[in-house]
Formats: structure tokens, C-alpha cells, sequence
């Protein structure tokens, strides 16, 4: 499978290899400090919600007053912020637009969201389209305030591949320089069923072209993160790390585990730093914070280990290696059958 080797070059100057994981960060609330992150080499940027930031008046007042996002989070590597799409599925949020896009480029972001609207699956036709009619005219508006930011083109659209598809075509007509998959990943993967992520991705990338960008908003389990890359994505962010934590999933790059079979048979061992420190390795799931940090740098290693598959061009031979465990632990999952139909 022919994959270009891409960059994300920020208004700062900074370059990244892609692909590119950014974890979700909390400052108010963080299950992994951001100081522990430091002994993840690999952690090159994060993301925040700038709607979280912005309606915390004391917050935003330090920002007004000429503060920066890295300076207020401690952390020098890249910062890119959500606008609170998500959270205005569950309420009206009073938010603005163009207020959210003006707040990110005032508090010197790298990469800006639009406020977009987010079409779950269930959303029928007529919904859909007027959410990403109005979604291009935020993308069109926030273009203009945010001259010293990257700003994320968000494709809508929810389940009907046309409006995908046009939606895309707008974005193109903008001038987006860097896209983001909205209302993908995780509602339309549900047991690792990767067919419609999978026509969309390619889909993207075929209208996108080979240099832009592609983002795919809360992507975090290391066994679909290859895929979606060899699919044309990019970028991905998530707090899976954490959620799946809480949840007491123990991540792997083959599928994340309930029952510590395959590390009592010896099939698998974590090189983590807290997996070495507990031998035999299970009694991190009594321990949320280190099952937190070994799922975060389990991500890390994917990402390692698919820029090195890409360098070496055997992405090809980690995914037929990721199946075929894969199937062995999860016989019920819906990844090899999905992946097999994206072949033909
Ligand atoms: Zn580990």
C-alpha cells in the first residue's frame, strides 16, 4: 500500500513527523499529570478544550491578560485545542463561533477548532446536511480570525458518504490547509468495524490530495491506529488512555485486554516502565494513574512503531501481524472481516 511520508509544520516554525498522537489533557483534572508525561519521550503535543478553558472566568481572565496556553499548562511541545463541539451535544453551550476561534487564537494555539456540529449516526438526512452547511460557514468564518493559528477544516455529514463528500468539496473551496474527520471515530467503529471509517478515510484523502493533513477526531485504541494510517489519517487524539483506564481496559497494540491471559501464557509482556515495576505485570489494574500511564504509552509505542513500519515500507507487515493476533484474542471482532472488504 503506497503511503507518502507527510509533516505538520506549525506557524511557530516546529516540524512533526506524521503520524501524530495528541492525548487529551485536563489541567483541572488530570489522571496523568502532565509532569509523568515528561518520561514519555515520544509526547510530542496534546489537546485541550479550549470551551472548558473559556468558560472558567478566572482562566480566562489570566489569558486576557496576555498569558499563553503553554505557559498556563507548563508545556513546550504542541498545543492544539477542541472549541466544545462535543460537549454542545449534550446542551445549548452560549457559545459563539467565532468567540471559541477568537479564544484559541488569542491564547496562541497551534492548531484552532471551529465551534462544528457533530451528526451522529442515528441523525437523519435534512439534520445532517444543515449541520454541515452551517459547520463550512464556521470553517469559513474562523479562517479569518485565526492568522497565527493552523485551523481544522471539520468535515460533517454523519452516515450519508454524499454529504461527506460535499461537505469535503467545501472545505477544498475554503482554502482548508488541514482537515479533521468529525463525527467518525469512535461512532461509526463500533467492534472495530472499520468499513465505513475506512470509505470515508480513503475518500478524504483522494479529494484532500497527498501533502494535506488528516485528523481524526477521538481516535485512541493502538489496534485501529495503524489501519486508519494506512487508510490516509494522520493525526489522532483521544483520552482513551484514561476512560479506558477507568473502565479497567488494559491497552495492547493487538486489542485491549479485560483478562490477563495472553500476559500469563507469555504471549505478550508490556516493556512499560510501570509494567516492569509489577512482575507479574496484572496488578496494574488495581492501579488506576499507572493503568493510565502504561494505556498512554502503549499508544506511543503504535505510533513508534508505525513510523518506523512506514520508513521501512512494511506498514503492510505490522497489519497482517496485528491481525493475526488480533483474531486469535478477539475471535468476535469485527476488524479483520471490516479490513479484508477495504481490500478488494
Ligand atoms: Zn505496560
Amino acid at each position: 500500500m503506497l503511503r507518502v511520508m507527510r509533516k505538520l509544520i506549525t506557524r511557530r516554525g516546529t516540524e512533526h513527523s506524521l503520524p501524530l498522537f495528541l492525548p487529551v489533557y485536563q489541567p483541572q483534572s488530570p489522571i496523568v499529570p502532565l509532569s509523568v508525561w515528561g518520561e514519555l519521550q515520544s509526547v510530542e503535543g496534546c489537546i485541550l478544550n479550549a470551551f472548558f478553558l473559556y468558560k472558567n472566568r478566572e482562566i480566562r481572565k489570566l489569558f486576557g491578560n496576555g498569558l499563553t496556553l503553554r505557559e498556563y499548562i507548563k508545556f513546550d511541545g504542541l498545543v492544539m485545542t477542541d472549541s466544545g463541539a462535543f460537549q454542545a451535544l449534550t446542551g445549548p453551550l452560549l457559545l459563539s463561533n467565532k468567540a471559541i476561534v477568537t479564544f484559541q487564537e488569542m491564547i496562541k494555539t497551534d492548531i484552532a477548532s471551529p465551534l462544528d456540529l457533530i451528526s451522529p449516526p442515528g441523525e437523519n438526512r435534512t439534520t445532517a446536511e444543515q449541520k454541515l452547511i452551517v459547520t463550512l460557514k464556521r470553517v469559513r468564518e474562523a479562517l479569518d480570525l485565526t492568522p497565527g493559528c493552523i485551523l481544522a477544516g471539520v468535515q460533517q455529514g454523519g452516515r450519508f458518504p454524499d454529504l461527506r463528500r460535499r461537505s469535503l468539496e467545501g472545505l477544498m473551496e475554503i482554502g482548508i490547509e488541514y482537515l479533521a474527520i468529525g463525527s467518525l471515530v469512535p461512532f461509526f467503529n463500533k467492534n472495530h468495524d472499520l468499513k465505513f471509517v475506512g470509505a470515508v478515510l480513503r475518500e478524504a484523502r483522494r479529494i484532500a490530495g497527498p501533502q494535506m493533513p488528516i485528523h481524526v477526531y477521538g481516535a485512541g485504541d493502538p489496534v485501529e491506529l495503524p489501519f486508519l494510517v494506512a487508510l490516509g489519517a494522520d493525526i489522532f487524539d483521544s483520552s482513551s488512555y484514561a476512560h479506558y483506564a477507568k473502565e479497567r481496559w488494559y491497552m495492547t497494540p493487538y486489542g485491549a485486554l479485560r483478562d490477563p491471559g495472553p500476559l500469563m501464557t507469555g504471549e505478550y509482556t508490556c516493556r512499560c516502565p510501570a509494567c516492569q515495576a509489577q512482575v507479574p505485570g496484572w496488578e496494574i489494574m488495581d492501579d488506576l494513574p499507572s493503568l493510565a500511564w502504561h494505556n498512554m504509552w502503549t499508544i506511543f509505542e503504535t505510533i513508534r512503531l508505525i513510523r518506523e513500519a512506514l520508513a521501512a515500507h512494511r506498514l503492510d507487515e505490522l497489519l497482517k501481524d496485528i491481525i493475526e493476533v488480533h483474531q486469535r484474542w478477539f475471535p468476535e471482532s469485527l476488524l479483520p472481516a471490516s479490513w479484508s472488504t477495504l481490500h478488494e
